[in-house]
């Protein structure tokens, strides 16, 4: 029996969904194939989040409580999942594709001579390693991957997977972690967050995307209200981030965030290939274009011809 280890992402000491769906996926392929599903939480107060942590299912829970994880620094952040590493002997180990997951992916395969698959869209096992589905080129190539050996190290795009809730009696234990100032290679001097107090849009289950047919004010104030309506997150083609209407962080497609939420509608936007990349894997796509011929339409599931400026009011 092996351990399949999902090392949680934390943001604000609140758990992000996109590692639930990949716990998830791991206490589905664990309890098929005779495994254990463990979670691994690294946070300042990992206690706390581990006793949350309970009602999605893991067998085990680990935890690695320190205050140099209020921030994410590369260095602590490694050790810490060497340290666990070592001590749950694990034969996968399970990342939501995050900003944060991406910094350390590489140099944790290299130091613990792992494989690693990242960005995948799906993941199975296989007798010795993991297989699965990555898209590349925009995503327009899903590429077919596999990774051999003990441990597989993989990273899991949001959206790719359900969370299932499950209450359970995970045991709890803390790993022991000890990390000096003195072993810190980066100094953090500033955090500079966007002004926003928006959904997370990376997190968002309703993602509300602006184009170029969003014009003025106006139609921006109209792209918000709808956003408030449905709690959703808002993004933006390349149009209008390079215009400066809206924040380069929301920028959604090849150049900027992959969004998988259940529920995508795109104002105003044509559907450039370059954007499609960064919202095609969405559950649900809705687009509202005054052109009947516009290339979103083939990838909608719903489709509203008219003008924005009509059509959104009513909505
Ligand atoms: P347009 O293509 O101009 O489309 C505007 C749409 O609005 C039209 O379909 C029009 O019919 C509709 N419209 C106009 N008025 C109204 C109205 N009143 N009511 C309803 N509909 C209306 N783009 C991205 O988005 N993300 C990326 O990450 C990205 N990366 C890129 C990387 C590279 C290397 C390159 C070359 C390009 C990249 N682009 C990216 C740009 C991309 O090619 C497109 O230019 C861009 O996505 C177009 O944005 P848009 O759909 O908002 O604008």
């Amino acid at each position: 029996m092996s351990t399949l280890l999902t090392v949680i992402s934390v943001n604000d000491g609140k758990i992000k969904r996109s590692s639930l769906e990949v716990l998830s996926r791991c206490n589905e392929l664990a309890e098929s194939n005779g495994h254990t599903s463990a979670a691994l939480v690294m946070d300042a107060n990992a206690s706390e989040i581990a006793e949350h942590l309970r009602n999605y299912g893991p067998d085990a829970i680990y935890t690695i409580e320190n205050p140099i994880f209020r921030n994410h620094l590369n260095t602590p952040v490694l050790k810490a999942l060497s340290v666990a590493m070592d001590h749950i002997e694990p034969a996968v180990v399970a990342f939501a594709s995050t900003e944060s997951s991406k910094d350390v992916l590489g140099a944790l395969a290299a130091n613990k001579s792992a494989g690693v698959l990242s960005d995948m869209s799906e993941f199975d096992l296989t007798d010795n390693g993991v297989k699965g589905k990555r898209p590349v080129m925009a995503s327009k190539i899903i590429s077919s991957v596999e990774a051999t050996g003990s441990p597989v190290i993989i990273s899991v795009r949001s959206g790719s997977y359900d969370v299932s809730e499950k209450s359970g009696d995970a045991s709890v234990e803390a790993i022991e972690f000890n990390f000096s100032d003195d072993e810190l290679r980066i100094t953090l001097k500033e955090i500079i967050s966007s002004s926003s107090d928006r959904v997370d849009l990376s997190e968002a289950e309703v993602v509300v995307s602006a184009g170029r047919g969003v014009k003025d004010e106006e139609g921006r104030n109209l792209i918000s209200e709808l956003a408030s309506v449905l709690n959703a997150g808002i993004g933006a083609s390349r149009a209008l981030t390079e215009a400066g209407d809206y924040d380069p962080s929301l920028q959604i497609g090849q150049t900027g965030k992959v969004v998988s939420p259940q529920l995508y509608i795109g104002v105003g936007i044509s559907g450039a290939i370059q954007h499609v990349a960064g919202m095609a894997n969405s559950k649900v796509i809705v687009a509202i274009n005054k052109d009947p011929d516009a290339p979103i339409f083939d990838i909608a599931d719903y489709g509203l011809v008219g003008d924005l400026y009509k059509v959104l009011p009513p909505f």
